[in-house]
């Protein structure tokens, strides 16, 4: 078993630290990728403190990963040596319940895979892209087009897809008002898709502070939630509302932000339960939703819009040993959009 280097998390307490984990041996379907960017996301975060449910540790995380196929298995087609490529936040599914052969594998009724923290095939715990290496069925495998810069392009296989998914289904476009409740690293590329897309985009942040990357990244108004009257000016206004936050907001007042036939879609992840008050709903005949990630095709769908539209994430290169100090800056919101971990440094 090839053994490579990482950066582990070994307690829900303490900092990542250098270390090395086992890959599994190059499989006939099976794409060995080195890993040249891992992008740090806030599930990383939460994954590692335990603070979505008890972990097996050491643990790596990391499911924005970009690099470069360096071995193939022998029934490979989808890929060649040398090709840039994504791995994104699964790396298998169960590919026969219904919601698999529908290809919706981000749904799938077993549980996908997750590229971290999941069980493997292998009985395994899966070990995330803050690596030099990973191993990956080649059905799991994104292909990054030539015109999206590689030192930027990995955030998009979380934040990206995870906005893009919910943005395409609820038809964000032309004649659509779409609203994205938060601008960190989900939300600013909620921002940019959605405008790629042709929707009028207004931004929903705690403060003003924001205020010009959120016109620059395409948004055409930019609105404070700390200001009541932000509340009573928007009533009744967007088809769609985004919301990228994962602290507990007052539902009820955004979803009052709805007009007719509305919807509101949560890819934030508040750990705790959210109240709703009905009644809200029963006005413009609400709806509530949630989004999960997006399947495999989806994502390559994605990446193939961002190139058309010229779409990259903001990011942040940072080296290994940065990793911890990445961390509280993103739990202080202290990061213009997304670090992304330069993995030769690891
Ligand atoms: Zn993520
Ligand atoms: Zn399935």
């Amino acid at each position: 078993m090839p053994t490579v280097a990482a950066y582990a998390a070994t307690s829900a307490t303490e900092p990542l630290v250098p270390i090395t984990i086992e890959r599994r041996e190059t499989g006939p379907t099976d794409v060995l990728i080195a890993i040249c960017y891992a992008g740090i996301c806030h599930s990383d975060i939460h994954t590692v403190r335990g603070e979505w449910g008890a972990i097996t540790y050491p643990q790596v995380v990391g499911h924005e990963i970009a690099g470069e196929v360096i071995e193939i298995g022998s029934e490979v087609t989808k890929f060649a040596v040398g090709d840039r490529v994504g791995v994104g936040c699964m790396v298998n599914s169960c590919r026969e319940c219904e919601n698999c052969q529908a290809g919706m594998e981000n749904y799938c009724l077993n549980v996908c895979t997750q590229t971290y923290g999941s069980v493997d095939r292998d009985g395994t715990i899966t070990q995330g892209g803050y690596a030099t290496h990973v191993v990956v069925d080649q059905d799991f495998v994104l292909d990054i087009p030539e015109s999206l810069p590689y030192d930027a392009v990995a955030p998009l296989l979380c934040a990206g897809i995870t906005t893009y998914s919910p943005l395409a289904h609820w038809n964000a476009g032309p004649g659509k008002k779409v609203a994205v409740v938060g601008m960190g690293g989900l939300g600013h590329m909620a921002v940019k898709i959605a405008a790629a897309m042709g929707a009028e985009v207004t931004v929903l942040s705690q403060t003003l502070s924001k205020h010009e990357d959120g016109l620059r990244f395409g948004a055409s108004h930019y609105y404070a939630t700390s200001d009541p009257a932000t509340f009573a000016e928007l009533a009744n206004t967007f088809d769609l509302i985004i919301n990228t936050v994962s602290a507990p907001l007052k539902l009820d007042a955004y979803l009052g932000l709805l007009r007719l036939d509305g919807t509101m879609v949560n890819v934030g992840a508040p750990p705790e339960p959210l109240p709703i008050q009905v009644f809200t709903l029963f006005n413009n005949r609400r709806s509530f939703a949630g989004s999960t990630i997006g399947s495999i095709a989806e994502t390559q769908e994605m990446l193939d819009f961002c190139a058309e539209h010229g779409i990259v994430p903001e990011t942040e290169m940072i080296s290994a040993e940065q990793i911890n100090d990445a961390y509280e800056r993103v739990l202080s919101s202290d990061v213009r959009y997304r670090f992304v971990i330069d993995v030769a440094t690891i």
